[in-house]
């Protein structure tokens, strides 16, 4: 039986159910597989044709004991979460004309037009199966950036077993993100936008941990999280590194390097797994924007924090790259006393410097880079002069952050991932192009539509979201209980 660990060393081991259901560990610290399943060569060839839906249920059973859930069972959840993206693999390629052995890859076919579609489809769906089967409900609680508020939303309206309160920063994610949210009009949807945060959506996660400490309110509402931390979204993403390969790749081996626009480092600790599983992934390119945590880890060996900076890539406007703990658990011979000692300072001190050997071993086939708005916009621009093809600011800064480097890649083939629809980030659009009226291109049916729906939700200012919300959550879960009761 697999069991997963916190890679904190605290706690007992639990299974993959319990792991998914809880979202943290008991001690805080974040779920990891015992150990990582190995992928051979062969294995790679045979999987070479499959479609995305038949790769990620190859993928996930790695990490899932069938006596939890069936093949059959598994089959139905992955059919559920990407049946309903616009296209048959979820995931396109785009070859660019004007770079050469440069993909985009697409992962913003979802519905809510993000890539976190594509991990939040599988863990809803996931979570619905397991509550529905033990007959039990859960209340989650999630904070966005942008984009894993809509998806939660999209996925999680209309099923019975979840209820779900959605935390943004006011002002700091785009009006059609919001709307994304706010135009559900489902009871178990509760959008939650909050002025005046400090450290942006950061902030939001620290009020969220406070809720998750508070052990009686959480026990109450049965909280969860379905934040980045939750293993079943990192084993869903892994798909679409392992798609991406497998399609650009001549030949299994071949050298292939990915650049992925982060914040929190949740798609890349997908992405990390998967080479540490076999994936022959070359580098891997870190871009991140102005708020460049990950780029002073993986270049200066110094998990620090800074001020968070307003950028045009706001999705990745993150100053705690949590995931980043996940991965180093299986960079330092998995020694969970020292992650714990680590992590332990970094939050009383705000910083904390690593040891050569451990810089070394977690840097290995990683560069990082950190992108200006600037640049952002002159490759938006320069990219659609040039062959017509429309980045949003995301996919934007993963090509420029692959621009400043290119002498180091030698001239292996480059994936880029788009992480988002244009359509979500229409004024960036406009400025970039200097353009008053938005191209094809940059409309999405889903946003247009979502214009002229009523909006509803919560308004809160931070210094009052924690009672407010323990309020709200309270109040709410009751009623629930109610109306099931009678
Ligand atoms: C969340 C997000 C990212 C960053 O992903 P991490 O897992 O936090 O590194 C990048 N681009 C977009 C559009 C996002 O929504």
């Amino acid at each position: 039986m697999l069991k997963y660990i916190s890679n904190k060393g605290g706690g007992k081991p639990v299974n993959f159910e319990t792991a998914i259901l809880n979202g943290f560990a008991s001690d805080g610290g974040l779920y990891v597989p015992e150990k990582l399943p190995k992928i051979s060569k062969n294995e790679l060839k045979k999987w070479k044709g499959l479609g995305f839906k038949d790769l990620c249920f190859e993928i996930v059973s790695l990490f899932i004991d069938r006596e939890i859930i069936s093949s059959d069972e598994l089959k139905i959840i992955i059919d559920k979460s990407y049946d309903a993206f616009e296209v048959e693999n979820a995931v396109t390629l785009y070859k660019l004309k004007s770079r050469e052995q440069t993909y985009i890859m697409e992962l913003f076919h979802g519905p809510t037009l993000s890539f976190k579609d594509i991990g939040q489809s599988f863990l809803v769906n996931l979570l619905d199966f397991l509550l529905k089967r033990k007959k039990e409900s859960l209340s989650i609680i999630v904070a966005t950036t942008g984009d894993t508020g809509p998806a939660a939303a999209n996925y999680i309206a209309g099923k019975s077993s979840l209820d779900a309160w959605i935390l943004y920063p006011k002002g700091l994610i785009t009006e059609e993100q919001e709307r994304q949210m706010t135009t559900l009009h489902n009871n178990n949807i509760h959008p939650v936008g909050v002025y005046n945060c400090p450290e942006g959506g950061d902030d939001l996660d620290t009020v969220i941990s406070k809720l998750y400490s508070n052990k009686k309110f959480k026990k109450k509402v049965k909280l969860s999280s379905i934040n980045s931390i939750n293993w079943g979204r990192i084993i869903a993403q892994m798909t679409h590194y392992f798609y991406g390969y497998l399609k650009v790749a001549d030949y299994i081996g071949e050298d292939i390097n990915i650049s992925v626009p982060s914040g929190g480092f949740g798609n890349l600790c997908a992405g990390g797994f998967a080479r540490k599983m076999g994936l022959p992934i070359k580098n891997f390119i870190i871009a991140n924007n102005k708020n460049e945590s990950l780029n002073r880890i993986f270049r200066n060996g110094v998990i620090s924090k800074d001020k968070i900076h307003e950028t045009i890539s706001s999705a990745i406007d993150i100053i705690t790259p949590y995931n980043f703990w996940r991965y180093l658990y299986f960079c330092n011979g998995q020694n969970s006393k020292n992650i714990k000692i680590w992590s332990n300072e970094f939050e009383t001190k705000g910083e904390f410097h690593f040891d050569d050997k451990t810089f070394k071993s977690y840097r290995d086939g990683f560069l990082s880079f950190s992108v200006s708005d600037k640049s952002t916009i002159g490759t938006i621009k320069s990219i659609y002069e040039n062959e017509n093809y429309l980045l949003d600011p995301h996919g934007s800064v993963a090509i420029s952050a692959l621009n400043s480097m290119d002498e180091k890649l030698s001239h292996n083939k480059t994936i880029c991932l788009a992480t988002a629809h244009p359509a979500k980030f229409p004024k960036v659009i406009l400025k970039s192009l200097n353009k008053t009226k938005l191209p094809e291109a940059g409309k999405h049916k889903s946003i247009e539509g979502a214009k002229k729906k009523c909006q509803k939700g919560y308004h809160c200012d931070y210094s009052n979201l924690e009672k407010s919300l323990l309020n709200a959550i309270e109040t709410n879960w009751e009623r629930s209980k109610k109306i099931i009761v009678k």
